[in-house]
Parts: C-alpha cells; structure tokens; sequence
C-alpha cells in the first residue's frame, strides 16, 4: 500500500506541482489520500510549485515533516558512503540499536533562509560539520566528512525547497542525526551508524516570539559535568534536562539557565543555547569549558560585538553578575538572539532592558541579516547554494 502510494524521487519529480501540497502538513497519510492526478488550475501552477502549502505566518517551532529526508549508513572499518534522498517517514531499526540501548548518537541544527533572489543560504555549515566529527570522536562513533554533511545540507534543502519560508517569514531547519544503529547487547559501540538529515519549516523557537524570555536559575539538577559530554551535542545530554525544564515551564518560565556543577555559581548555559550578560559596553560570557556547548551563534555574535565596537569577555561569570548587569541574552541556531527580561534565583526576580535600542537586538539585527542575505556578509560565513 504505502508502496504504490509514495512515489519515488525520480517519479515525484516527474509528477504535476502541487500533488504534494496536502492540507497543512504532508504526512504519508496525507499523501496517501491524495488522487494520483489532482486537477490544478494552470494559473496556480507557479504557486504550487514554489511553494508547500503552509501557513507561512504562524509558524512555530513544531515538526511539520516535508518531503524527503538524506540517509545513508556505514558500518565499523568504512566511511560513509554517498547518501540518498528517501522521501521522509519513519525508520526502521533493531531494538538492539546502540541508539535506543545506549544513546549513541549525535544531533545539529542549522537554518536554511531564502533569499530575495529565489536561492537558499546556510550559514557557517562547516562548524556543524566540524562539530559533529569532534562529538562522534567523543561518543566512539564513526562521522560524516566535512565535505559529505555540508553537501548532505545542501541537497536536503534543495529536496525541500517548497518548505523553505518565504523571505521574512522563517527558515527551513534542518537536523542532521548520526545515530548507532547496529545491534549491541553488551556495552559498547554500534557496529553500524546511520547519518540523516530531516526538515522542518520553522520562525519562533519559544512560545514567547520574540518577546522577552523569562528564565529560571536551576539549583536542584546540573546539565554537565566536568569531563562529562557537556560540550558535545550528544542527545543523551538532553532528556535529563526535561524534568527541570517542565519543572521551571509550570512555573511560568520560560527556560531554565544551569549553574556549574561544581561550585553552583558560575552561569553555564540554558538548555539548548549559551548566554551573554551585558554591562556598559562589556559583553561577558561564561568561557568553553568542556561543560557548555560551543555554539556557533555564541562564536559568531562574540565577532560580530568586537567588531561592533564592544568588549567581549570569555571568562567565568558568576550568578552574582546577573544584579548588576543591563542586559541578558541567549543565543542558538534555534532562538538567533533572544533577549531574557528576568531571571530568577533563589526567589529573587531581577529584570532587564529590552526596550529598542539593546545590544541584544542589534546583534540579532546583524547576525539575522547576513544569514539571511539582507547584510552583506564579509566574513564569508554564508553558503549561497541553488
Ligand atoms: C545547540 C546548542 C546551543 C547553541 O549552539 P548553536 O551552534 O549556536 O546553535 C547551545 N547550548 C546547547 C546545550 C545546545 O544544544
């Protein structure tokens, strides 16, 4: 069934624009209702086949699966071969998967924009690349080359191109996984890997748009550990951070901010980006330790502040600081710059600038504009790809 109803790449391709533009998300079961020849008027043709059908204004940060998804897989002693586009859908996998007994596995996020012109941009994909070969050393796991996941991005995007939000209006988000998917049963590394990237269109990241975050200082669990896997994006850092951040979301945070775990009182980082307090025009934050993730928008913005005339300062930054500073922001592939308008610790609220005129919001300016091609990038940081 599923077979004669999801067409292959080569016969998609050949197929009228629009067969895919199911309700408001393409899901197999979407497709699989649809008539195989759908009667489209020819003056909507163009349209349909620019663009999914999607309600471009509202979108958040949900999983709206597109069209295809790369795969491709390598077992110990190989590389990676050259990998194909499979339209998107579930996977198949042993329960003795290293993924599902151990969490061996990696994730990255990057952004694909669309620019005026019709072409996609990537910005800095080779620090996921780079990124991704540093934590599959740490996880004992066999890594894409730089080469193959900057290119594996590209034909992803370009698949999904449909899915890529008009100018303005958000990025297609892209999610390369390297997972351990060969049988273990005793502990150690998976005898096989499987590298895939899948899509999402997406805008806001918290339920908040753009509006100032409320966070939550955690003092009750740590997110890393000294010598621990903090500084690699391996999923299996993640689901013992759920608890404290449903924990802080139903108290009506936004986000929890994690202190070290040694002396519980040094800032680290939030759950899913770093963080930058501001003071006069001395921007500080906490330095990369082996405990936070290096991420790339932290790396970029503390560029982009140099240049911009401030004084960016990598170094231990204690939960004390956050009394006195100006200004609090976040920064990640998925929220950009985000401005915190409050933190609490210990029972005490303190709150900060985010009117116009911030340092948050011109750093969000800046680095929102080269990676979507309104400001001209003179780093060479954008990837410009059709
Ligand atoms: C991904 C991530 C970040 C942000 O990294 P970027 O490269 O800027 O997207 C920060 N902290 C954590 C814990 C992350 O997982």
């Amino acid at each position: 069934m599923i077979q004669r109803t999801v067409p292959s790449l080569r016969k998609l391709l050949l197929r009228p624009p629009g067969y895919l533009s199911s309700s408001k998300i393409g899901t197999y079961q979407s497709y699989a209702s649809q008539p195989s020849s759908l009667q489209i008027p020819d003056s909507t043709y163009s349209d349909l086949d620019e663009y999914a059908n999607v309600d471009w204004d509202n979108l958040g940060f949900g999983l709206m699966p597109t069209d295809f998804m790369y795969v491709t897989k390598c077992s110990t002693g190989q590389n990676f071969g050259h990998g194909q586009l499979d339209r998107y859908g579930n996977i198949e996998l042993s329960p003795s998967a290293g993924v599902l007994n151990y969490g061996q596995g990696l994730f990255e996020g990057t952004k694909a924009y669309r620019k005026e012109n019709g072409k996609l941009l990537l910005f800095r994909p080779e620090e996921n690349a780079i990124r991704m070969k540093i934590g599959a050393e740490r996880m004992c796991m066999i890594s894409p080359s730089i080469h193959q996941f900057v290119d594996a991005l590209k034909r992803t995007a370009l698949a999904n191109k449909r899915w890529v939000p008009p100018p303005g209006k958000g990025s297609l988000y892209l999610r390369p996984l390297l997972i351990g998917t060969g049988p273990v049963l005793g502990l150690a590394p998976s005898p096989e890997y499987t590298f895939l990237i899948y899509a999402s269109p997406v805008r806001n990241y918290f339920k908040e748009g753009s509006a100032p975050l409320n966070l939550y200082v955690e003092e009750d669990f740590d997110r890393a550990s000294t010598r621990g896997t903090g500084s690699v994006k391996t999923i299996s850092n993640y689901a013992p951070v759920l608890m404290a951040q449903t924990r802080a979301k139903s108290r009506g945070f936004s986000d929890v901010l994690y202190l070290d775990s040694v002396n519980k009182k040094n800032l680290e980082e939030v759950s899913s980006c770093n963080i930058f307090i501001a003071k006069g025009k001395i921007i500080s934050t906490p330095a990369i330790n082996g405990t936070i993730l290096s991420g790339i928008t932290r790396k970029s913005v503390i560029e982009l502040a140099s240049d911009l005339g401030y004084l960016v300062e990598e170094r231990v930054v204690a939960v004390d600081e956050l009394i006195e500073a100006d200004e609090v922001f976040c920064t990640g592939t998925a929220v950009g710059v985000a401005p915190v308008g409050s933190i609490t610790y210990q029972n005490r609220r303190v709150d900060y600038k985010t009117d116009s005129g911030t340092i948050c919001q011109e750093l969000n300016n800046t680095i929102l504009g080269i990676q979507t091609g309104t400001i001209e990038d003179k780093k060479g940081w954008v990837v410009e790809f059709d």
